[in-house]
C-alpha cells in the first residue's frame, strides 16, 4: 500500500474511518507522521503537533530566504514560476525538517505507538 500523504510506500500504519465512527474508505501510511495527517484530514484532530509546529516555522522560514533571494516581499507579484519555487521551498522546508525532527526523536514517536486505537 502507498502512503496517502507523501505516496512513500506504507509500513503498515493505517487510518480505518468506522473506528472513529466517520465513512470513507480505509487510508495507509507510512509513519505516525502521515497517520497524524490523514487523521486531521479527516478532522478527528485539530492541534498540531509541537514538531509540525517547529517544521511550519522552518517552512515558513524557507520560502521567506526564496523571497529574499529573488527581492521580493509581495506574494501577488510572483511570476508562476516564482510562485511554484517560493510554495517548494515552504513544503520542502516543512516536510525535511519534520522528517529531521521524528528521525531524532524516534523514541517519542515509538512511545505514542501504544495510543494508536486500533
Ligand atoms: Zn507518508
Amino acid at each position: 500500500m502507498i502512503c496517502a500523504v507523501c505516496n512513500r510506500e506504507g509500513r503498515g500504519f493505517g487510518f480505518i474511518p468506522r473506528l472513529a465512527r466517520l465513512r470513507g474508505p480505509p487510508e495507509a501510511a507510512c509513519s505516525m507522521t502521515c497517520l497524524d495527517t490523514i487523521a486531521r484530514w479527516r478532522r478527528t484532530m485539530i492541534d498540531p503537533t509541537p514538531n509540525e509546529i517547529t517544521a511550519m516555522e522552518h517552512g515558513g522560514q524557507m520560502g521567506g530566504e526564496y523571497l529574499d533571494s529573488i527581492a521580493k516581499t509581495d506574494l501577488a507579484a510572483l511570476s508562476p514560476e516564482q510562485w511554484q519555487t517560493f510554495v517548494e521551498a515552504v513544503i520542502t522546508g516543512y516536510c525535511d525538517h519534520l522528517r529531521d525532527l521524528a528521525g531524532r526523536d524516534r523514541g517519542r514517536l515509538d512511545g505514542m505507538a501504544g495510543e494508536v486505537p486500533f
